[in-house]
């Protein structure tokens, strides 16, 4: 059988390979999208079952298509995502072929291009390009204990309450998915001890404006490097309930218990760094420093956004940031269960090219990598803090098309007198 040949292979059918597809599509790039379950199959099945998008259906979506029958300031639920999605690739005629995996791609010897191949055989393509998510594989930090105690899963796994073991519940991480699942269980009527490392924090609304749109007009989505230390800092929102403020008192005085960063667990007990209200007042510091960034830009431009002093107001300290817990008795506390909300890791084992560093990270500059042909779109900060978000890939998407269209013009160049190729 004849080897399958294609110009530009999208590896992913998520939010990035759509977005991919309509930039190759519109530019007359011949492309494929391969996804090895359905179109945004992480959205359908890979997050828990109450889940919403953090960002307003006005905001978290491409510009070529609304959320037709979804208030513009309300959160979408997953599964109207996945549907979003899905009609969004009908709608731009997306060349998706699912269920089809990647296994690996190398590069030709002596030649351009890769060889691809894939649960269902082999392809050459000029190109490839990686959309295979931000969120790959869950991690679960090393002091997890292994005696098979507690019940231990990470957020991925988490789907709803009823999940876990009868008892109290320890969720580990206090950025979106922490304090979004452990509002949840809480509500359900669960003890919950919540383990807060440092994090940013931002209003729902403030001066009757979403955060997406803060961060929009302060250029804040468009930053583009994490400042050095603040790798791993988490942002805390939610759209949960109709979308409210991520406000760490506001849980402890609801009923959640706030911990430190987990240190580890010995003997029966599990110990906290003594780090929450450090971690608790960089939060708020963040907080309250985005409200002074946005009443300066409603002066600055004289608009007539209402005031709203009471943002400002911060409950009092619980009980459980005055006298900070550093150790639990994981029975007498009655902890049945761990949720690890620790994040991701990248995996591009299938992908055995020149394009990453000695740790593994993918080299690369706004997705265009250091193997030519290589491209990443969807990885966090990809090209600036939006990057792995709905909209953010879509425009990163647009740049890496547009090196791709310009690589074929030269490709196509045949140089001095000859007739100009025809790339476009
Ligand atoms: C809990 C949670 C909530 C989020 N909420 C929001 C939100 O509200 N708003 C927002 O903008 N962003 C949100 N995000 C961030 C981001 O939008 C999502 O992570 C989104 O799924 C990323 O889309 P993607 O296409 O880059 O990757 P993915 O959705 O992960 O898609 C990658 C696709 O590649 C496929 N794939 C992987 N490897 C292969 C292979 N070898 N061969 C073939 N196919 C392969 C996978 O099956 C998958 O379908 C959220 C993330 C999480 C974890």
């Amino acid at each position: 059988m004849a080897t399958e040949r294609i110009d530009t292979l999208v590896v992913g059918a998520g939010q990035a390979g759509i977005a991919m597809s309509e930039h190759l599509g519109k530019a007359g790039v011949p492309h494929l999208v391969l996804e090895r379950d359905r179109i945004a199959e992480r959205w359908r099945t890979h997050r828990w079952d109450s889940l919403v998008a953090n960002g307003p259906a006005w905001h978290d979506r491409f510009p070529g298509l609304t959320f037709s029958d979804v208030d513009p300031d309300a959160f979408p639920s997953k599964e109207r995502i996945a549907d979003y999605f899905v009609d969004y690739a009908k709608m731009i005629d997306a060349p998706v072929r699912c269920g089809v995996e990647v296994r690996k791609v190398v590069r030709n010897e002596g030649r351009g291009g890769f060889i691809v191949e894939t649960s269902e055989g082999v392809i050459e393509a000029e190109r490839v390009v990686s959309a295979t998510g931000p969120f790959q594989r869950p991690v679960i930090p090393a002091i997890a204990p292994r005696d098979g105690v507690l019940m231990q899963i990470h957020s991925a796994e988490y789907r709803n309450p009823g999940q876990l073991p009868e008892g109290a519940v320890l969720v580990v991480g206090g950025g979106s998915s922490g304090t979004q699942i452990a509002d949840e269980l809480r509500r359900a009527g669960r003890k919950v001890y919540l383990s807060v490392g440092a994090h940013d924090r931002m209003p729902r609304s403030y001066r009757s404006r979403d955060f997406v749109w803060w961060l929009g007009v302060l250029g804040l989505w468009d930053i583009e490097a994490l400042a050095p230390g603040t790798e791993h800092v988490t942002i805390a929102v939610s759209g949960a309930y109709g979308g409210r403020t991520v406000d760490f008192r506001v849980l402890a005085q609801e009923g959640i218990t706030l911990v430190g960063l987990t240190k580890g667990f010995a003997d029966g007990k599990v110990s906290f760094q003594p780090d929450l209200v450090g971690n608790i007042a960089r939060g708020d510091d963040y907080y309250l420093k985005l409200l002074d960034k946005a009443d300066d830009y409603v002066r600055r431009n004289g608009l007539g956004l209402p005031e709203e002093p009471g943002a400002r107001d911060l409950l009092p300290d619980p009980d459980c940031l005055t006298n900070p817990i550093l150790e639990l008795d994981l029975g007498a506390a009655g902890i049945t269960s761990v949720i690890w909300a620790t994040g991701f890791a990248l995996d591009f084992a299938w992908l055995q090219v020149d394009a990453f560093d000695d740790k593994g990270k993918p080299k690369h500059q706004r997705g265009v990598s250091s193997e030519p042909g290589v491209y990443f779109v969807g990885l966090p900060w990809l090209s600036r803090r939006g990057s792995s978000f709905i909209w953010g890939v879509w425009h990163d998407a647009r740049h890496v098309a547009d090196h791709i269209v310009t690589q074929r013009k030269y490709r196509d160049y045949s140089g001095p007198g000859a007739p100009a190729g025809t790339g476009s």
